[in-house]
């Protein structure tokens, strides 16, 4: 996918997705309070300084923007038209930082999930994919 805007808009557009980012996060930590769990957020003794803690199963999850996290989806697959190189080595840097941190929190006995913005973009998708996630079960 080609990007075909200025690099002013571009700019705001990043400035926006970087701001949005929050959103599907929030949607992830209401679906889990709806199922009734109990949660720590950017606990900063973790590496990677996951999005949410679920102490009790010992779960780490991190929601990730699809476009910064180079998802293999419609938005992770953009190519920005201006400054390609620049957003290019920066998404590959979050990339990398994000595998090394997910095996430093296995090696410390945590379990990690990823959910991708695109998975979780409405609050009922949100509700649907954590639900499947199966997080208790998987512990009992
Ligand atoms: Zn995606």
């Amino acid at each position: 996918m080609t990007d075909v805007h200025t690099r002013e808009q571009r700019s705001r557009n990043m400035a926006a997705i970087r701001s949005a980012n929050t959103k599907p996060e929030m949607r992830v930590r209401s679906a889990l309070h709806v199922l009734g769990f109990r949660f720590r957020l950017h606990r900063k003794d973790l590496p990677g300084r996951p999005d949410i803690v679920l102490p009790k199963y010992r779960t780490a999850i991190f929601v990730h923007g699809c476009f910064w996290h180079c998802h293999q989806c419609k938005y992770g697959s953009v190519v920005p038209a201006t400054r390609a190189e620049f957003w290019a080595a920066k998404r590959a840097g979050n990339v990398v930082r994000d595998r090394a941190n997910a095996a430093a929190l296995r090696r410390l006995g945590w379990r990690v999930i990823v959910l991708w913005e695109c998975e979780v973009s409405t609050a009922e998708a949100a509700q649907a994919k954590v639900g499947r996630l199966r997080i208790a079960a998987s512990h009992v």
